[in-house]
C-alpha cells in the first residue's frame, strides 16, 4: 500500500516512519510512505495555503486551490486509484471496521488539515472524512498518523504473528482479555490458575469470557452490536449476579 500524507508539516512524520511496524511494514515490502508539503502546490507567489473566510469570523481557512492541486497530483501519480481521506473533527467516528476497509486499498492519501479548517469545495475531490474523536487538535498529521497506524499493522505480513491482529479489542466487537506474563505472583497479585494450566481449551474460554466481562464492564454499547450464543448470554446472567 502507498500512503500520501498531504500536509504544511512534513517533520512531524519523520520519526514514526522510520520506527517500530511503520518501519517494518516498508522493510518488508507492505507499505511505501511519501510526505507531500502541499504549500509547494500554492499559486500565490509568496506560497500562501491560507486566508481570510468570507463573511469575517476567528482564524484562517485553507484554501481550496494548493490541497485541491495536490489531491489531483498525487492521485494521479498512484493511477487515479488512492482513496482520499480527509482529517476532520465533522468526520465520521474512525473505528476498527472502517481500519480493516482502508486496508484493503491500494494507495491512500490523507490531507492533514489546520487552522480554522478546509475551504468547503476541497470535499469535492475526497472519497471519505474521518474523524478521530469528539475534540479538535490543531492539525490533521496526529489523526493522520493514527489512522494510518492502525490501518499498517493489518497489512498481510506486517505483523509478526497473523492472528495477532484478529485477537485484538474490536476485532470481534468485543474488547479484549486481559493479559499476564512472569511472574506468577507480583506482590501477591496471582495469575489465575487456568492460565497456568496447559489447557488449550480451558484458557481458550477463560479468555472468551474474560473478554465479554472487560466489555460488559467498561463498554456495554458494544455488546448491543455483538450477535452473542447461548454460553455468551448465560455468563452474562453470572456476570450480574457477582
Ligand atoms: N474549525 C474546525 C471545526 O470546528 O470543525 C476545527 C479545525 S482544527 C483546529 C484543524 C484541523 O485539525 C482540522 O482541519 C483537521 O484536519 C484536524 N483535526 C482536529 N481535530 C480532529 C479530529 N478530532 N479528528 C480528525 N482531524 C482533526
Amino acid at each position: 500500500m502507498k500512503i500520501n500524507f498531504l500536509t504544511l508539516f512534513p517533520e512531524m512524520f519523520q520519526g514514526v516512519a522510520s520506527s517500530s511496524i511503520w518501519k517494518q511494514a516498508k522493510d518488508k515490502g507492505a507499505a511505501e510512505y511519501e510526505v507531500t508539503d502541499f504549500r509547494t502546490y500554492s499559486d500565490n507567489k509568496h506560497n500562501k495555503v491560507d486566508d481570510y473566510p468570507y463573511g469575517g469570523g476567528a482564524g484562517m481557512v485553507l484554501r481550496a486551490q494548493p490541497l485541491v492541486d495536490a489531491v489531483e497530483d498525487v492521485r494521479g501519480a498512484s493511477g487515479g486509484n488512492a482513496r482520499v481521506v480527509m482529517l476532520c473533527p465533522q468526520g465520521a467516528p474512525f473505528s476498527q471496521e472502517k481500519a480493516e476497509e482502508l486496508a484493503k486499498e491500494e494507495a491512500l492519501v490523507l490531507v492533514c488539515g489546520h487552522y480554522e479548517g478546509y475551504d468547503e469545495r476541497i470535499r469535492s475531490v475526497v472519497n471519505d472524512e474521518i474523524s478521530i474523536g469528539d475534540y479538535v487538535l490543531t492539525g490533521g498529521e496526529l489523526p493522520a498518523m493514527i489512522v494510518a497506524d492502525s490501518v499498517i499493522r493489518l497489512l498481510p505480513g506486517v505483523l509478526g504473528n497473523e492472528s495477532s491482529a484478529q485477537e485484538e479489542s474490536f476485532a470481534d466487537g468485543l474488547l479484549e482479555h486481559p493479559h499476564y506474563t512472569r511472574p506468577a505472583d507480583f506482590r501477591g497479585m496471582v495469575v489465575p490458575d487456568v492460565l497456568l494450566s496447559g489447557n488449550h481449551a480451558h484458557i481458550e474460554q477463560w479468555r472468551r469470557k474474560e473478554s465479554l466481562r472487560r466489555t460488559w464492564e467498561r463498554r456495554p454499547d458494544l455488546l448491543e452490536a455483538h450477535e452473542m450464543d447461548d454460553e455468551e448470554r448465560e455468563w452474562l446472567r453470572e456476570f450480574e449476579d457477582e
